[in-house]
């Protein structure tokens, strides 16, 4: 089948066929694929054939997980088409660095992840595969189907070959770079009118000060945040502007992990990752995600543990989807604060999300936030205001109800201090409200 074959396919089989009423049903058929992904690819793998040599592909759940840092050791040995890390690093290096986005090796196209220095990740798709995911991806986000008229815009980093796949008569795409100030593609919106938008966040709350400024005339059908964790801050104020629901695509470098349904709710796609669950707090139901990718062959993903923390909903969406249900993806574990207990010598995690939550609580006025940690000791607090707002009293309000918050998980109070307005981000960069900046010994 050729690749727009393949997308077609897989576009219907999403849309129409991978529908499960029941969890249970539905788990049996998921274990039943991974089962037969699992029995045909790890053979094919020189490192996962060793990692897993003498183990019972039946349990696989209980199988030893890999992380970023096992994957890229094992790179080589990992991926089926025996490529060297050093050479897809050059590629993709050389085409972020021309700005001609197409590192491609051969069928295989280049991904890099995002990371700090030294823990960047590389991914590995072919066009089968980019085909595959282009019509799951379609199923689940379009609003009308794929055979209604649509014009999307989607902002990103690199206008990566993973994106130009999808093309129809009927949808366009059009492809604007993050790099470049959101000013520049104003005007180019007002007269390309998309009925989709897709953007990482940051751009969504530049665009929508735009509307607020009346200068930009879009009316979408479908707003979507994509690329970085969307914050409630964040949201309120892009849906205030574009007076609609924000929608959400979790998709990593390591996979397409959720998407949201009609009711806004973010489900988890069990349909083409497993997800399982490494709990960090049962009690609020936060955990870090292991994933097997059971579409993805040319760089096989099984039992990878991600860097991320999500929270479970506790109540049932009303759409009725039996796929996990997520409250929120909170941001990354190296985000985790840490303080100093108060009755010994270990270090106590708070959170990102208890941080959002004081800053939320604090002030209205608060427009937008940062709030860095830059050592056990020290929280750096950078805040945008509205207008004509008692700015001490908002900052003095925020650290008394941090302190509180610290003080109740018996953490020793760490010197907080307000360092004025966030500097203007430099483009392209990732946008993380909450940040832990040293790495705890
Ligand atoms: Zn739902």
């Amino acid at each position: 089948m050729d690749n727009l074959g393949l997308l077609l396919t897989s576009y219907m089989k999403y849309k129409y066929l991978y529908h499960f009423k029941n969890r249970d049903r539905f788990e049996q058929w998921q274990s039943r694929r991974i089962k037969r992904f699992l029995k045909n690819i790890i053979p094919k793998s020189r490192f996962y054939s060793s990692f897993y040599k003498g183990l019972n592909i039946e349990d696989w759940q209980q199988l030893p997980t890999i992380n970023k840092q096992i994957m890229m050791d094992h790179f080589d040995q990992l991926n089926l088409y025996g490529i060297k890390k050093e050479e897809a690093f050059k590629i993709a290096f050389e085409a972020e660095k021309s700005r001609d986005f197409s590192p491609q090796l051969g069928d295989v196209t280049i991904g890099l992840s995002s990371g700090t220095s030294g823990n960047r990740g590389l991914f590995l798709v072919n066009s089968k595969e980019r085909a595959v995911w282009a019509g799951a991806i379609l199923a689940k986000v379009l609003p009308d189907g794929l055979f209604a008229q649509e014009r999307v815009a989607f902002f990103l980093r690199a206008n990566s070959n993973l994106y130009e796949t999808v093309h129809s008569k009927r949808i366009q795409f059009k492809f604007y770079d993050i790099l470049y100030p959101v000013e520049k593609h104003v005007e180019e919106l007002n007269s390309y009118q998309p009925t989709i938008l897709a953007a990482p966040p940051s751009i969504l709350t530049k665009l929508a000060h735009k509307i607020q400024q009346g200068q930009l005339f879009i009316h979408c059908k479908k707003v979507i945040s994509v690329a970085e964790v969307l914050e409630p801050i964040d949201e309120r104020f892009i849906q205030e502007q574009f007076k609609q629901t924000v929608h959400q695509v979790y998709q990593a470098t390591e996979g397409f992990l959720a998407t949201t349904c009609k009711y806004g709710t973010l489900h988890l796609n069990e349909d083409i990752i497993s997800i399982q669950k490494e709990y960090i707090d049962m009690e609020s139901g936060r955990f870090m995600p292991i994933i097997t990718d059971f579409t993805r062959t040319s760089q096989p993903i099984i039992r990878y543990r991600l860097n991320d923390i999500l929270t479970e909903r506790k109540d049932p969406c009303p759409c009725g989807s039996c796929f996990t249900a997520i409250h929120s993806i909170e941001g990354r574990t190296d985000d985790i604060f840490y303080l100093r207990s108060k009755t010994d010598d270990q270090f106590i995690e708070i959170f990102p999300d208890f941080i959002r939550r004081e800053v939320m609580m604090t002030s209205n006025q608060i427009k937008e936030y940062q709030v860095d940690q830059t050592s056990p000791d020290v929280i750096e607090l950078y805040l945008n205001f509205g207008d004509h707002c008692k700015n001490e009293s908002i900052v003095a309000a925020l650290i008394s109800n941090l302190t509180r918050l610290f003080t109740s998980m018996n953490c020793i109070v760490p010197n907080m201090v307000f360092m004025g307005e966030i500097s203007e981000q430099s483009s392209g960069k990732k946008l993380r409200r909450v940040q832990r900046k040293f790495l705890l010994e």
